[in-house]
């Protein structure tokens, strides 16, 4: 007889495109049937075979306080009795980015959106809206979401313009995008010293999308000072590093303040969420006080205003020092324990962390993508059959919670003993 998770697995893909809502779920990338989960508590997600996993993805780093955390499962509840989507301004929007500004001062005027994708998406156009430019640079190896100028990989060779990354994306749109390589500042001033038209540079300031590779200081210094010299918009993506490394999130760390910041996952508590923002005159380009149009249905949904503010109003400077300090503890542990096994690279940035299967540091997505990825599946498989739940992907970063206790941590670094 067929197990339950075989069964789910097979009657999502009657239902659902290739069996899942989102590529990575289909465990393509290690491969087996994924996991099918029905609850989640804590640091614990459970299966649909009442199996438990300390779980290291936290709904990819949008979960601070774990599953289904008290505070903010009551924030919801108390809202969706009083309704839950009204498609008009309510004050619990204000008091969201009111939190916000708080972490982020740069953010003087924002805008909620339903995903980080879309936050992303209404970034650019804003950047191309204000400036009248079209172009825009990204890097590669850094992920913001599934918009069409974003989807787009390096033109090869020397070419200047990017082509799709995936089937759909017209080539006259990917042309407009182009992909230089994460942290390399020679390839950034050269290609500055001959292109000064673009609209916007965006960037993960801590790249978390090929797994955790912090940008160097120096670079992105180097990325200021070029987009201020040339008019061109400096984005940061703090979708995922935002919350999650410090208070004021990458931007704080480095001291380098972007033009627009766009965020997501934690602001929302574990519902759907983004939010982009800039100085007032720049964010006064947005429909309806300027002539670049941008809107949404569910755009500052209730419960994504009240779950997020329950999460941000718990959050100080203060509160990353005990989290981060427990992260960097587990991560120097497994690292140890993994380390007389394999070559490893460990990299972490606040409670977020990655383990390269290399000897050589990652800096960039070549380097990345020079890690080795079957020991990353045997990893996967081995801590994945003792209970522990890691991303299905070697380009991912893991997470940890402050629901993530001593007790549980020591039980996962056990399970790494046992690969
Ligand atoms: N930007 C970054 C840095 C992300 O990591 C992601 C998603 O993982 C996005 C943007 C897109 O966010 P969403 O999946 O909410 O559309």
């Amino acid at each position: 007889m067929a197990s339950k998770l075989a069964h789910a697995w097979s009657a999502a893909k009657k239902t659902l495109a290739g069996g899942v809502d989102s590529p990575v779920r289909a465990f393509k990338a290690v491969g087996g049937n994924p996991i099918f989960m029905v609850k989640g508590k804590g640091a614990h997600l459970f299966d649909i075979e009442s199996k438990r996993y300390a779980d290291y993805c936290l709904s990819w780093g949008a979960l601070l306080f774990g599953h289904a955390d008290t505070k903010t499962v009551s924030a919801i509840k108390k809202q969706a009795a009083f309704g839950t989507s009204f498609g008009t301004a309510t004050e619990l929007e204000t008091a969201l980015a009111t939190e916000i500004q708080k972490a982020f001062p740069g953010m003087a005027r924002m805008r909620f959106t339903s995903s980080g994708t879309e936050a992303v998406m209404s970034a650019i156009r804003l950047a191309r809206g204000a400036t009248g430019r079209e172009r825009i640079l990204k890097f590669e190896g850094c992920y913001h979401g599934h918009a069409d100028s974003l989807l787009v990989k390096a033109g090869s060779g020397l070419a200047t313009f990017g082509s799709p990354d995936s089937a759909g994306i017209p080539r006259e749109l990917a042309r407009l995008t182009t992909v230089l390589p994460y942290n390399d500042e020679k390839k950034l001033e050269a290609f500055f010293k001959k292109n000064r038209d673009l609209a916007c540079v965006i960037i993960e300031p801590i790249a978390a999308n090929m797994g955790v590779v912090p940008a160097a200081k120096g670079f992105l210094k180097l990325l200021r000072s070029l987009t201020r010299k040339t008019g061109t918009l400096l984005i940061f993506d703090e979708v995922i590093s935002g919350y999650r490394v410090c208070y004021g999130g990458a931007q704080h760390l480095y001291g380098v303040s972007p033009d627009l910041t766009v965020l997501g996952k934690i602001i929302g508590g574990g519902l759907p969420v983004g939010a982009f923002g800039g100085s007032t005159q720049l964010m006064s380009h947005l429909s309806p006080q300027g002539r670049v149009y941008q809107a949404g249905t569910l755009s500052g949904n209730p419960l994504s205003m009240v779950a997020g503010k329950s999460v941000l109003s718990r959050l100080s400077k203060k509160f990353y020092a005990g989290l981060n300090a427990r992260a960097e503890d587990f991560v120097l542990r497994a690292g140890r324990i993994l380390g007389k096994k394999m070559h490893l690279s460990v990299h972490q940035a606040g409670s977020m962390f990655t383990f390269f299967y290399t000897e050589n540091p990652p800096v960039d997505f070549s380097g990345v993508r020079r890690t080795n990825t079957k020991i990353f599946r045997r990893v996967f498989h081995g801590l994945l059959r003792q209970g522990v739940y890691t991303p299905p992907s070697a380009y991912e970063a893991s997470f940890l919670s402050t629901a993530h206790s001593q007790e549980v941590l020591e039980k996962t670094l056990d399970a790494y003993k046992h690969i």
